[in-house]
């Protein structure tokens, strides 16, 4: 086993990721040798097609799906190759995702729905109060999540995501769903959660979103493009 505790480098390093699927006799090459890493303070944007791998890449960085090959290492520690407990473990220690479907529990109550995500991880938390005023949903805590906006149900989705203070964020197309303004106001709160030391990777279409990203990756048919470089003379 690797061992334990924050190593040197990066928050986020991948290094040379495979994942392969097979249909039948088809077979998909979904991520073909992708290396990224995320510092602290990061947002990175991811951008490409649909098909060229975006969800699977955040899948096996989060240590929900495991790469056919390669490493992933959060804060030194490697999170593929290792059983599901340890990757659960990793993941609630130091990952939030946000992803495009909701995350919330419908039968309990935003400020419920933060408080749940905090008892599990096990570590030492203030309670939803804070979580939920960083995400401007402070006198929507009591509220269900039927009863909230679109725009509100994101900010719950990020608050359940930060419930436990990540140092890395993880977000497949977060505002995908929703209308430009509400889909600034998560943008602008993305970005602040990086200014204040939070790494977070995020993969989307929005332009506000590339706008707000301090690097871009471009991904196609499950590989990184390298910008184009100026000629040589
Ligand atoms: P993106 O998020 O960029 O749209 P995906 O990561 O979802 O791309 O998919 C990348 C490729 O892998 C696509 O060709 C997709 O059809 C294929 N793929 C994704 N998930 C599966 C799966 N569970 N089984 C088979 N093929 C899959
Ligand atoms: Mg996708």
């Amino acid at each position: 086993m690797a061992p334990v505790g924050p190593g040197p480098g990066p928050l986020l390093d991948a290094d040379e990721l495979y994942r392969f699927y097979r249909n039948g006799e088809e077979e998909v090459l979904a991520l073909r040798g992708v290396s990224l890493s995320v510092a602290a303070g990061e947002v990175v944007a991811v951008v490409g097609p649909s098909g060229s791998g975006k969800s699977t890449l955040l899948g096996c960085l989060a240590g929900l799906d495991e790469p056919a090959g390669g490493t992933v290492r959060i804060l030194g520690q490697r999170m593929n190759a290792r059983t599901e407990a340890e990757r659960a473990a990793l993941r609630a220690r130091h990952v939030g995702i946000l992803f495009q479907s909701e995350n919330l529990f419908t039968h309990l109550t935003v400020a419920q729905n933060v408080a749940l995500v905090q008892r599990l991880a096990g570590k030492q938390s203030n309670g939803p109060g804070e979580v939920l005023e960083s995400v401007g949903l402070s006198t929507r805590a009591r509220a269900y999540p039927s009863q909230l906006s679109g725009g509100e149900t994101s900010r719950a989705g990020l608050a359940v995501a930060l419930a436990n203070e990540p140092e890395l964020l993880l977000a497949d197309e977060p505002t995908g769903e929703l209308d430009s303004e509400a889909g600034l106001r998560l943008v602008q709160l993305l970005r602040r959660q990086a200014d204040s030391g939070c790494g977070i990777l995020i993969v989307t279409h929005s332009p506000d979103a590339v706008a707000a990203a301090d690097r871009v990756v471009f991904l196609a048919d499950g590989r990184v493009q390298e910008p184009p470089r100026k000629e040589a003379s």
